[in-house]
């Protein structure tokens, strides 16, 4: 076979046409991220989007070049103007992370550098071994665990429980990789009803269906209660069912609570279950030594999922699973056709390829960010940042106290605080409606993110402290403007 090229002609890359201009913009795009992150508490949290903000993304595609000043400007005007809100000190929505300044110049620099960390002999896999190792230290985890970094807890899960899986059913002489779940038993997966929806999401994925799930309540605090779960466990063995796992969750999405981890560890080694811990809100908190007892029990997991754009701060985009048996981790995921043969020399050498422990091949160098910024923090800043998120949940929780029209509904177990307004003689079902309203009016007003649920039937804002930015007076400010908009709402019913 022949192959025709055409005559040479200009060849084209997209290095910058003007490296000078490039150079002159980005020191500008430099200085502009400086100084967004500086201010950021002069802004409002978030604003609403108007319907012309929403119109610019609804423009014609692109075919001809533009002058990359001309695309940062209008950057500027139409997206970095518009932040979802969670850098500034008062979000404390759902889990979500503030992330850093460092950490987006850390993410830069990995863009720079750009490498595929699915494998080969390169110091980005050693990077990422180095954080992981490090990782294994501060959750008490033996060297001969195995972790890899993903794109947050979800697919943490999702990689423990498939590793679960399949020392499972070799553990019934089943190669499920080779078989599938075709011929398997009902098998039961154990976890309490505050679990989060990305275990549901990882069980449908796995091919073991919700039904899987057996869902145990949780004690006043929230907590699996651990009476319900073994008898559970032995009302399924009686009716034929396969039991082969417990999910323990180290800080609950709702109110951060964290189950009795030993007890379930107890269970587990006596029913010969997998022991899985989500860890995706609370495990970094055995950064602190006054945290750690909070975890205990975490450290005896099969495996343990956690996030480290949560409570960690990093840039959104990096969870992290360690298994403690490593080398069941790289059975359930190696896989080498010709083209990715791991080589004696060479590039394609080196022993460790990160695509032998999760899902993904090509893998981003999220493990740059996570290198340079312990190093920039260490373990001892990152602990006692936590420490201070736990203490202004508490304080937050004793400002409810303290008002006679706020009534707390969760007293904080990590850093997530979550309460109501309330006025005299105003039934439930109107309360639920005053703290959503009030809710909403307090987001729309830019003043602060909360984020709304349900803990016992009642609407409750709910407040997760994940914020490197968060200082007391902010949450002095919350309370009072939760409780000047709840008058006023309760004013016009
Ligand atoms: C957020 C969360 C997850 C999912 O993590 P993502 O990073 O959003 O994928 C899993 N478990 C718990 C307890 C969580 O709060």
């Amino acid at each position: 076979m022949s192959a025709n090229s055409t005559p040479l002609k200009l060849e084209e890359s997209l290095d910058p046409q003007d490296w000078e201009a490039l150079r002159e913009l980005a020191h500008r795009m430099i200085d502009d991220v400086i100084e967004y992150h500086r201010t950021v508490r002069e802004r409002p949290v978030w604003e609403p989007l108007s319907p012309q903000e929403r119109e610019t993304m609804n423009a014609p595609l692109p075919v001809d070049s533009s002058d990359p000043a001309d695309v940062y400007d209008e950057f500027a005007r139409d997206i970095l103007s518009n932040p979802m809100g969670n850098i500034h000190p008062r979000f404390w929505g759902w889990v979500i992370g503030t992330g850093s300044t460092s950490g987006a110049l850390a993410e830069m620099l990995a863009a720079t550098i750009n490498p595929n960390v699915g494998g080969g002999d390169q110091i980005a896999s050693l990077v990422e071994k180095q954080v992981i190792d490090w990782f294994k230290q501060i959750l008490g985890y033996p060297e001969t665990a195995s972790g890899v970094l993903v794109s947050g807890g979800s697919l943490a899960n999702q990689t423990a429980l498939q590793v679960a899986r399949y020392v499972t059913a070799r553990n019934a002489g089943v190669d499920v990789r080779k078989q599938g779940m075709i011929n398997a038993p009902r098998y039961r997966i154990y976890c309490s009803a505050e679990t989060h929806s990305s275990v549901e999401r990882s069980m449908d994925a796995l091919g073991f269906g919700s039904d899987s799930i057996n869902s145990i309540p949780v004690d006043d605090q929230y907590r699996i209660d651990i009476a319900a779960l073994e008898a559970a466990i032995a009302a399924d063995r009686a009716a034929g069912l396969t039991p082969f796992c417990v999910i323990g969750t180290a800080g609950t999405t709702n109110t951060g609570s964290v189950d009795d981890l030993n007890a379930l560890a107890d269970i587990c080694e006596r029913e010969k279950l997998w022991f899985h811990v989500d860890g995706a809100v609370g495990a970094v908190g055995a950064m602190s030594a006054a945290l750690r007892p909070l975890l205990a029990g975490m450290e005896r997991a099969d495996s343990i999922a956690f996030d480290l754009h949560k409570w960690m701060y990093l840039t959104i985009g990096i969870g992290c699973v360690l298994v403690r048996n490593g080398k069941d981790h790289y059975r359930t995921y190696t896989l080498t056709p010709d083209y990715l043969k791991h080589g004696t020399r060479g590039l394609s050498g080196g022993d460790l390829w990160y695509s032998d422990y999760s899902a993904e091949l090509s893998r981003p160098y999220r493990a740059l960010e996570v290198w340079m910024l312990l190093k920039e923090h260490g373990v001892g800043k990152y602990g006692r940042m936590m420490e201070q998120n736990v203490d202004q949940a508490r304080y937050l929780a004793d400002l409810v106290n303290a008002s006679p029209k706020l009534e707390l509904l969760a007293a904080p177990q990590l850093m997530i605080t979550c309460f109501r307004y309330r006025a005299g003689g105003i039934d439930d079902a109107t309360l639920d409606k005053v703290n959503e309203e009030m809710l909403f009016r307090v987001q729309e007003a830019g003043i602060a993110i909360p984020s709304g649920t349900r803990l016992h039937g009642k609407y409750a804002i709910r407040v997760c402290i994940v914020n490197h930015r968060t200082r007391r007076e902010d949450l002095d400010l919350l309370v009072r403007e939760v409780i000047r908009i709840g008058d006023e709402i309760v004013r016009s019913l």
